[in-house]
């Protein structure tokens, strides 16, 4: 078999409608520019995020009405309970209602002034709650991740000697836990190797400290490793998920991204003590432990779908997916972040629209140009999202990188919709020229991107 099917046929469809160049300069200018203020009624492809938006199976929606809404020790708990440990292997799972629950419950106790969480490159939710505490959030991306085009397996890899030195300067007690995000979502959502979170476990040994999983896409991750380590061709992905696990001491995840869930998460560990502090919280803003902000139901559609994303056929077919929008439109000459991944397309923005400086946001533009020539929803990863003050002048800084992500939704879209965005993307490819930059016009002191107006330069 040459061609890569979709593992599934389509049982329920929701209808989707093209406006045109007029009515979306109009939509776009009434959002302030901002695409995540823009009604998703107005999109026509969305790309913005793969967050919340898979399609879920017809046994996750079976799983659905069977959800027992018990407030206290309801069955689907249980059953979500047993599918996270399976994977998993931590003694304490707790339910949240998204990743960015756990990850401001878990950095509640173990972030605060004066500490530095490490990560290979941290998310943007998970920057602001470290960040929130008090504590630094510490990005030690390998070297060789910094060039763009090349096409090393695994430049989502953490800098262990960076870690080791970080270690050694500013002393273990000032690192209460390390994370490495899998796969790295801010940084071309490349993967993570075997031997780097086992090499990072080692370093966190040596130091007595913890290191913690940030699982997002933990399935796409271990069919990376899969694909690109000779020594895991043979080995299941089920079996490489559980040993990625087994290196860690702790996770955080959102089941909105590889459980095919629209809502949800959990933060698991092996720490009884952490643990105890965990749910304390949780009680306060999440809800009971055995439900933690989710309803019945949600547990039961979340621990269906960690069954299902380990399915081989599944991964291969997400990953042909999305390499086929990378591959045509590098082909037409779009600079785009090499190697492709799994959930995402990450077009080089500085490259594509070199002629607008970084802080006159060139992701920004592009995304928004790929809107209005199209009605394509893509995200910004650039200097609207991560531009830094100089801690001297407090001046601005740029971003190390100006993307654009498009985030592909898991079993949404079909080829032809990949066809027509690859038709838009070439488009606006020939006529980039004309694109110009954005200022901002109004912000909030974090997370900025999701709120800001703007206005084009
Ligand atoms: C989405 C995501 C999060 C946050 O999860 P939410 O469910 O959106 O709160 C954290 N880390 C990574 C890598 C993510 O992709």
């Amino acid at each position: 078999m040459t061609v890569i099917i979709e593992p599934f046929r389509i049982k329920s469809v929701e209808p989707i409608r093209l406006t045109t160049r007029e009515e979306r300069e109009r939509i776009l200018k009434e959002a302030g520019y901002n695409l995540f203020r823009v009604k998703s009624k107005d999109i026509l492809i969305d790309f913005l995020t793969d967050s919340g938006t898979s399609a879920m199976s017809s046994k996750q929606w079976a799983a659905i009405m069977e959800g027992d809404e018990s407030y206290a020790g309801s069955p689907s708990f249980f059953k979500f309970e047993k599918a996270v440990r399976d994977i998993t292997g931590f003694e304490h799972i707790i339910p949240t209602h998204q990743g960015r629950a756990a990850e401001r419950i878990l950095f509640s106790f173990v972030g605060g002034n004066g500490k530095i969480i490490p990560n290979n490159t941290h998310f943007d939710t998970t920057r602001a709650n470290v960040e929130f505490t008090g504590a630094e959030a510490m990005d030690l991306i390998a070297p060789e991740a910094h060039d763009l085009q090349s096409q090393l397996p695994f430049k989502g890899n953490m800098n262990l000697d960076a870690l080791e030195n970080l270690f050694r300067e500013a002393g273990p007690e000032k690192i209460p836990l390390v994370m490495i995000t899998v796969t790295n979502n801010s940084w071309g959502g490349q993967p993570v190797s075997m031997d780097n979170i086992r090499g990072a476990k080692e370093v966190c040994d040596k130091y007595n400290t913890p290191l913690f999983l940030d699982a997002c896409r933990f399935a796409e991750n271990a069919y990376l490793i899969k694909r690109k380590d000779p020594a895991y061709h043979d080995v299941s992905v089920r079996d490489i998920a559980k040993e990625m696990f087994s290196h860690a001491d702790g996770c955080t995840m959102s089941a909105k991204k590889d459980a095919f869930a629209n809502i949800g998460g959990f933060l698991a560990m092996n720490s009884e003590d952490w643990a105890t502090k965990a749910r304390d919280l949780l009680i306060l803003t999440e809800g009971f432990p055995t439900y933690g902000g989710l309803a019945g139901r949600d547990l039961a559609a979340i621990a269906q779908g960690l069954a299902e994303v380990l399915e081989e056929d599944y991964l291969e077919y997400r990953l042909a997916s999305t390499a086929y929008l990378g591959s045509h439109i590098a082909k037409g000459g779009v600079p785009i972040v090499q190697p492709v991944g799994a959930h995402a397309i990450y077009i080089d923005a500085r490259r594509f629209l070199p002629h607008i400086p970084p802080l006159e946001f060139p992701g920004h533009a592009l995304a928004c140009e790929l809107y209005l020539a199209g009605g394509v929803r893509g995200c910004e990863i650039g200097s609207l999202m991560f531009a830094r003050k100089d801690p001297e002048s407090g001046e601005p800084l740029p971003a190390e990188n100006e993307l654009v992500r498009l985030a592909i939704p898991r079993r949404v879209y079909t080829q032809s919709h990949v066809d027509y965005v690859v038709e838009q993307i070439l488009d606006v490819f020939r006529r980039r020229e004309s694109i110009r930059g954005f200022r901002i016009v109004k912000q909030a002191p974090f997370l900025r991107h999701f709120t800001a107006h703007l206005e084009p330069v």
